[in-house]
C-alpha cells in the first residue's frame, strides 16, 4: 500500500484518542500559497508542553488491525474499516521527514493489538528507540502503551518517551466487562502503579542531593534516570456506557491521587457503523464532555473534592450552568465573600475567580483594601461575581436569593441550549465558555 495511503487511514484511525488533547481548533492551511502551516495536515495534531508551548505532533496508529473487539472502537476485529499497518522504519521515517520540513514538533504514536500485546508494544519501543539512539531524535514522543504488555517492555517505552499513557476507557468495572471483555482493568491498574514507580524513581534520583561528607555543603543535582518526565496520563470514553459523571469524576479522583496522572482526558463517544445494540444510538452531548473538563480543572486547581461537584441526585453535571457556578447555587448559605478577608481557598469558590485573579487579589490587598473599582481593573466578569462577594463600594450578596440568579449570572454567549440538543460535531475552542470557570 502506498505511504501516503496508510498515512491516511491510520492518521484518521488515530483522532479517537484524545489525550493529546489536539481537537478543537479553526480549520486552516496554506493553500494557493497564502500563509505558512496548517491544522489539519493529514496526521497532524498539537498538544501543549509543560512549559505551556503549543506544539504540534504527528498522530498516528502504527496499525488500525486488533486483535480485541471493544464494542466502541472503530479499529475492533471486527469493525468493517480498511486496515493498514506501517513498519518501524516508515514511522521512523515519516517523523524525520516532518521534523526536517518544520511540520512537527514531536510523535504521538499508539497501536491497536497486533499478534500479541508484547508484540505489538515492542514495536511501538522500537520506534521511540531507533529515533532517539539512532537519529538522535530530541522532539516530543507520547506513547500510548498497552497495559497487558511486559512490565519490561513498559520500562523501556519510558526510557524513550516524554509522557507515556494507558487508555482506562471506562469509568466503572462493569462497563468494561460489557464492552471491552478482553481488557483487564486490573491490569491496566497494574501497570498505571508501576509507571508511577518509574516516574517517581527518576524525580527521586534527579533531585539535588547534599555531598554526604559535607551536610552543609550546596546540594548538587545527580546525573539522573530518566523516565516519562511528562508524566503519564490516561483517557475516559463518556457516554458509551451508563456510567454518570459521579462514576466519572470519582474514577478520575482515584487515577489523579493513587496513580498520580498528570492528565485524565474525557472524550465524548462517537457513535460508529455497525454498532453493537450495547451501545447508545447517539453521541452525548459535547458539553457534557466540556462540564467534565471544568469539573475536573475545579478538583486540581480549585481545591474541590470530587464527592462536592455533583450534586445529590442523578449523578449528572449540570448542561446548563458551569460546575463552579452550580456548586455555589447549591451552596448560597457560603457566600457572599469577603474579598479583602476571606482566604486563598474560599475565593477560589467564587464563581468567575480563576486562579490568576485569585492570586492578583491577594497581591492586590497586601497594600491596600480592595474596593468595587479593582475588579473591573483585573478584568474579573462583575456581573457573574457581584452577587458572591463583599468589597467596599458594591452592595454585599446583590440578588444572592433570587430564583433567577443562574439566569443572570450564566454567561449570555454561549449557545447552552444549542449545544445541548445541537448536533454531535466538536465545536470550536471558541464557541464554549474558556475552561478557567
Ligand atoms: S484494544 Fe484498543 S484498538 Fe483494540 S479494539 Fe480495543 S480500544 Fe480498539
Amino acid at each position: 500500500m502506498e505511504l501516503q495511503r496508510k498515512l491516511a487511514i491510520l492518521a484518521d484511525a488515530a483522532k479517537y484518542d484524545a489525550s493529546c488533547a489536539s481537537s478543537g481548533t479553526t480549520k486552516r492551511d496554506s493553500v494557493g500559497g497564502r500563509g505558512i502551516g496548517s491544522t489539519e495536515g493529514a496526521g497532524i495534531c498539537h498538544s501543549y508542553a509543560p512549559d505551556g508551548r503549543c506544539i504540534s505532533l504527528l498522530k498516528i496508529l502504527l496499525t488500525n488491525y486488533c486483535l480485541f473487539d471493544c464494542l466502541y472502537c472503530i479499529n475492533r476485529v471486527s469493525s468493517n474499516v480498511p486496515r493498514a499497518r506501517f513498519s518501524v522504519d516508515e514511522v521512523v521515517q515519516l517523523t524525520l521527514d516532518f521534523y526536517r520540513r518544520n511540520c512537527i514538533e514531536g510523535l504521538f504514536l499508539s497501536s491497536g493489538i497486533i499478534r500479541s500485546p508484547d508484540y505489538t508494544m515492542e514495536r511501538v519501543v522500537e520506534v521511540a528507540r531507533r529515533l532517539r539512539e539512532e537519529h538522535d531524535f530530541r522532539g516530543y514522543i507520547h506513547l500510548k502503551t498497552i497495559p497487558e504488555a511486559n512490565a519490561e517492555l513498559l520500562a523501556r517505552a519510558g526510557r524513550y518517551a516524554d509522557r507515556l499513557s494507558i487508555n482506562v476507557e471506562l469509568p466503572t468495572t462493569e462497563g468494561l466487562q460489557a464492552l471491552a471483555p478482553e481488557k483487564d482493568g486490573q491490569a491496566i491498574r497494574r501497570s498505571m502503579a508501576r509507571l508511577r514507580l518509574h516516574i517517581d524513581d527518576a524525580r527521586e534520583a534527579a533531585a539535588p542531593k547534599p555531598v554526604a561528607s559535607m551536610p552543609a555543603a550546596r546540594p548538587r543535582r545527580a546525573a539522573a534516570p530518566v523516565f516519562a518526565p511528562a508524566g503519564q496520563s490516561t483517557q475516559m470514553i463518556v457516554g458509551a456506557d451508563a456510567g454518570t459523571d459521579r462514576h466519572i469524576l470519582t474514577t478520575s479522583a482515584t487515577l489523579y491521587g493513587s496513580y498520580r496522572l498528570k492528565r485524565v482526558y474525557y472524550s465524548a463517544f462517537s457513535p460508529i457503523a455497525d454498532a453493537s445494540p450495547q451501545l447508545p444510538p447517539t453521541a452525548p452531548p459535547l458539553v457534557r464532555e466540556h462540564r467534565l473538563y471544568q469539573a475536573d480543572w475545579l478538583m486540581r486547581y480549585y481545591g474541590f473534592a470530587h464527592d462536592e461537584i455533583v450534586s445529590a441526585g442523578d449523578g449528572m453535571l449540570s448542561l446548563e450552568v458551569d460546575p463552579k457556578l452550580a456548586w455555589a447555587l447549591a451552596h448560597r448559605e457560603r457566600f457572599p465573600v469577603d474579598l479583602n478577608r476571606a482566604p486563598r481557598e474560599l475565593l477560589l469558590r467564587v464563581p468567575g475567580l480563576g486562579v490568576s485573579s485569585v492570586d492578583k487579589l491577594l497581591q492586590a490587598r497586601r497594600v491596600r483594601t480592595l474596593h468595587a473599582d479593582d475588579l473591573a481593573r483585573l478584568r474579573v466578569p462583575l456581573k457573574k461575581v457581584t452577587p458572591f462577594v463583599k468589597v467596599p463600594g458594591l452592595r454585599a450578596g446583590q440578588g444572592l436569593d433570587a430564583a433567577d440568579l443562574a439566569a443572570r449570572v450564566r454567561p449570555q454567549r454561549a449557545p447552552v441550549a444549542a449545544a445541548v440538543a445541537g448536533p454531535a460535531v466538536q465545536t470550536s475552542l471558541f464557541d464554549e465558555p474558556a475552561l478557567a470557570v
